[in-house]
């Protein structure tokens, strides 16, 4: 039993987490902005009308992504356990997510929010940019994409703490250190049989 989300700002360390733990537990890790990005590299609808909202550093509309998210879940072989990183991210896609868990029997056992101060995470977001120019970590698009998760996504801390499955993390450190405290944290709530 290991269904958690990642939720964090950009720039916080939700791939790098999200990788390591994924892999630590044996599970799958569905990241969303990589499926979106790999769909606007193969040029599909859904790539295509996500591309503009991305390059802005805005959302990808909530019914676009849910039904992405659902299908790679709910596929030929559904997948019981997971590692969501970058979604839910709106208290819509929260909900929705929710209702499809309560039918499926896969809610979040567990929702990782990793606290990072905002001016580290525009460091690390520049220098990510320069490393790997992606075209969302420009300066401008850095701080339109920090508002646009002030706005919709640190609302759903909130869902989630009222749930009793949150659990907050200090992201500052070294990787290696920040995997153990979320290793730490997240012990009471998942198992890997
Ligand atoms: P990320 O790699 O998680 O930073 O995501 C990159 C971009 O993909 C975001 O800035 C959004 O434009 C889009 N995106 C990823 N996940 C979602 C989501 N759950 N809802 C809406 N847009 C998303």
């Amino acid at each position: 039993m290991f269904r958690a989300l990642l939720l964090a700002p950009p720039g916080a360390g939700k791939g790098t987490q999200g990788e390591r733990l994924a892999e630590r537990h044996g599970v799958p890790h569905l990241a969303t902005g990589d499926l979106l990005r790999e769909h606007v590299a193969n040029g599909t609808d859904l790539g295509v009308a996500a591309k503009e909202h991305m390059d802005a550093g805005g959302l990808v509309p909530d019914d676009l992504v849910i039904s992405m998210v659902t299908e790679a879940l709910g596929g030929r072989t559904p997948i019981q356990n997971f590692l969501l990183d970058g979604f839910p991210r709106t208290l819509a896609q929260a909900k929705g997510a929710y209702e499809w868990g309560r039918k499926k029997n896969r809610t979040f056992d567990v929702v990782i929010m990793l606290d990072v101060p905002e001016d580290e995470l525009v460091r690390r977001l520049v220098e990510r940019g320069q490393a790997s120019g992606r075209s969302d970590d420009t300066e401008d698009v850095i701080r339109n994409r920090l508002h646009v998760y002030e706005e919709n996504t640190a609302p759903l801390i909130e869902f989630y703490d009222e749930r009793g499955i949150l659990v907050r993390i200090d992201g500052l450190g070294t990787v290696d250190e920040v995997t153990e405290r979320i290793e730490k944290g997240i012990a009471p709530f998942v198992s890997d049989d």
